[in-house]
């Protein structure tokens, strides 16, 4: 037996799992957030109880210094030294890298070179690593990217219809993200509903949460995903717009006489479910709450989204020429009846659905078939589980040496 820690660092924050493995035992969960402002807290989940403190964090390091002593100060390891390996959770691995790796000189390079395609993520995650690096310098450091699972994509489901060379040049292309749980979620459904043969297999897995992308996956491995460049593309999501006509920006800076970086940031974090809504809320138990009590513009945004996720769901069926599984997973696909029966009578007729409405409104946050036997394609509720892949990742490096 020994303990591996999932990080997920991000600007101001810092989310931790500690595992016991390889019985993959939870063993405390947490987070670091408000890193450098004057409210910074940490808190620790363990045995049932839940710890919140208010103190001075003015940067990762000490907030991973406070993590630690928490973790030997309420007996949760006897001695740091039984953390063998701590994994990394990095956004952006560009073309790099196409599954987990050393955290060495090396990955810190190429992901140094990859800031201009992640600016708000890859530093905060070279922090993390070094803050953790610096507290565990024994223990193992591996790197696990959003983007490793959809390295199979090919050419045509990856390039963008921009003069080649910049392409080439500039390695500007789709890379997609949240590919860990992806992974996660076609692994676990052939697992559980196809005997574990990934030959064969035609799944579409739906990552709707406040980031929302959908995969494609074809024996078990991406053939599309709806995220591109950054995480901006693909669906329409809590804050963000996902695929427009790139005009939109050009038109808008005209219109508004905002900057490109200021309308960049409107389409990252005032768009979406939140910019159509108009409630001042990205969050669809608010959206579907004021929809539901008649504001028109939170029933358009509620629709809006749900066409969205419709539409690709009726592209990668095609993509893949059919379908046998459809997944709705993380914070609204697990959660949200009412977006799942929105986005599903949207394809029903098309795929051959056959759903049990009745079940879906009970549904939550649990793994449950929501289709009927006679459906043509099974659809499921699964939730997702990024960091125990984070953990799995680090057992391998660790007993096998690689990842
Ligand atoms: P992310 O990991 O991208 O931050 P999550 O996958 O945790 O996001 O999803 C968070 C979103 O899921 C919330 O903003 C909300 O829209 C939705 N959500 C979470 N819980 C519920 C719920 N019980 N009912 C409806 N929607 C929910």
């Amino acid at each position: 037996m020994y303990k591996v820690m999932a990080v997920n660092a991000g600007s101001s924050s810092l989310k931790y799992k500690l595992y016991e493995m390889p019985e993959e035992k939870v063993l405390c969960s947490g987070n670091v957030e408000k890193i450098g402002l004057p409210d910074a807290f940490f808190g620790i989940k363990f045995d049932g109880k839940a710890e919140k403190v208010q103190t001075a964090i003015p940067d990762h390091a000490v907030g991973v210094k406070l993590v630690l002593e928490a973790l030997t100060k309420d007996g949760i390891v006897k001695d740091l030294s039984e953390i063998k390996a701590v994994g990394h959770r990095v956004v952006q691995g560009g073309k790099y890298f196409s599954h987990s790796v050393d955290f060495d000189e090396d990955a810190e390079a190429k992901i140094t070179k990859l800031i201009p395609l992640d600016p708000l993520h890859a530093p905060a995650h070279l922090v993390g690593f070094h803050a953790f690096k610096e507290a565990l310098p024994n223990a193992i450091a591996i790197a696990v990217f959003d983007t490793a699972y959809h390295q199979t994509m090919e050419a045509e489901d990856y390039v963008y219809p921009i003069p080649y060379e910049m392409t080439t040049k500039y390695d500007c292309r789709r890379y997609g993200a949240h590919g860990t749980s992806h992974d996660y979620l076609v692994h676990t459904a052939i697992k559980n509903y196809f005997g574990g043969k990934e030959k064969g297999t035609r799944i579409l897995s739906c990552h709707i949460g406040s980031g929302s992308s959908l995969c494609a996956a074809m024996d078990g491995k991406c053939v599309a995903t709806t995220m591109g460049l950054t995480p901006l593309g693909g669906v329409m999501m809590g804050t963000r717009t996902g695929d427009i006509d790139p005009s939109v920006m050009d038109y808008l800076c005209t219109c508004t006489g905002k900057s490109v970086d200021e309308m960049y940031d409107i389409f990252n974090k005032k768009s979406g479910l939140y910019g159509v809504g108009g409630i001042a809320s990205g969050d669809t138990r608010d959206i579907e709450e004021q929809a539901l009590k008649g504001n028109e513009q939170c029933l358009l945004a509620a629709n809006l989204f749900a066409r969205r996720v419709a539409d690709f769901i009726g592209s990668y069926y095609v993509r893949m020429g059919g379908a046998d599984l459809i997944i709705f997973s993380a914070g609204i696909g697990e959660n949200s009846a009412w977006f799942r029966k929105l986005i599903l009578e949207r394809v029903q007729d098309a795929l051959g659905l056959k759903i049990d409405y009745e079940l879906n409104e009970k549904v939550r946050g649990v793994e449950t078939v929501l289709s009927l036997p006679e459906s043509k394609i099974k659809v499921i509720v699964l939730p997702t589980d990024e960091e125990v892949m984070i953990a799995r990742d680090c057992a391998k490096r660790y007993e096998n040496g690689h990842c």
